[in-house]
């Protein structure tokens, strides 16, 4: 299971029953929050993301509409009884705040809490399954891209074959890494003879909020999902480049550019009450496009 879910898709302003950003992006067992707008805790409720297998938190900058939510998202975890590790990757200042919020009320999160201060582009996480990078994104503060990329799997073992070619099971975890097998008279089996490639590893890429950056291309090629924020429509190119922001044409042009399988696009202006704009706009440029609508679920 990778997919992603998305809670929140409207930009600073919440408006029209649409919050600030969040997404859930489920990797097996275990669910990745990106950003904590306001109100997250109430979009976990309403699209069934089961708070207890939030192991990671990633927030991309201190704009209030990206983490005004967590300081009540990691008291309710403790309110619930949470015991399990928490980790947490985010600007280096979030840990203060946070602490003065825990200092003036004499509390403490009952669970073992990790704050991972994000400062330099690269790996900030490795979990058996993800490898996570974060990029700088340009937006008038530091504000951080991620790309949540599948370790790529062992080779699949081809049960009939094995049995055939009498390979001793220790030599199992060798097939899988790519060995070929040498039997009892020395004679060599290709390993493909053996196993099955493995499915080629997937690539969730997470913009942020930014302005329009080629610079970012290098690190989300080949994304099979790639977020990028529309905060505004083409016409709107100029105030979005004075708010930092980027519009849909914009984002169509990184996912064309980066050679994205599919673009989803959010952070919508408040101004805007129908989006139909944002997806013609968009999809003429990329036709692979789709609205971040929230309570929608993307398989990778
Ligand atoms: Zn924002
Ligand atoms: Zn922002």
């Amino acid at each position: 299971m990778f997919a992603l879910t998305i809670l929140g898709c409207n930009s600073a302003i919440a408006a029209y029953g649409r919050n600030p950003t969040a997404q859930a992006l489920q990797v097996l067992d275990e669910t990745f929050l990106i950003d904590c707008g306001e109100g997250t805790q109430m979009q976990l409720a309403r699209y069934k993301v089961k708070w207890s297998k939030i192991s990671r938190i990633f927030i991309s900058h201190l704009h209030g509409d990206h983490y005004f939510g967590l300081p009540g998202l990691l008291s309710t975890m403790g309110l619930l009884g949470r015991s399990q590790d928490l980790h947490l990757y985010a600007p280096p200042e979030l840990e203060d705040i946070l602490q003065m919020q825990l200092d003036v009320t004499s509390a403490t999160l009952p669970y073992p809490f990790y704050f991972h201060p994000i400062t330099k582009p690269g790996v900030i996480c490795n979990t058996q399954h993800i490898q996570v990078n974060t990029f700088p994104v340009v937006h008038g503060i530091p504000c951080w891209g991620f790309t949540f990329k599948e370790i790529r799997n062992p080779r699949r073992i081809i049960s009939e074959r094995v049995k055939a070619y009498e390979v001793p099971s220790d030599f199992y975890s060798e097939l899988q890494h790519g060995k070929d097998f040498v039997n009892a008279k020395g004679t060599i089996i290709p390993n493909n003879e053996l196993t099955d490639a493995a499915p080629r590893p997937r690539t969730y890429a997470y913009c942020a909020d930014t302005i329009y950056n080629e610079a970012m291309i290098p690190y989300i090629q080949h994304a099979d999902l790639l977020y990028h924020e529309t905060t505004y429509p083409a016409e709107q190119a100029e105030l979005a480049a004075k708010r930092f922001h980027s519009t849909t044409n914009q984002a169509a042009n990184i996912a064309q550019l980066s050679k994205a399988k599919k673009l989803i696009i959010g952070h919508f202006s408040s101004r805007y009450e129908k989006l139909d704009i944002f997806l013609k706009e968009a999809s003429a440029i990329f036709p692979d496009t789709e609205l971040a609508m929230e309570g929608t679920c993307y398989a990778l």
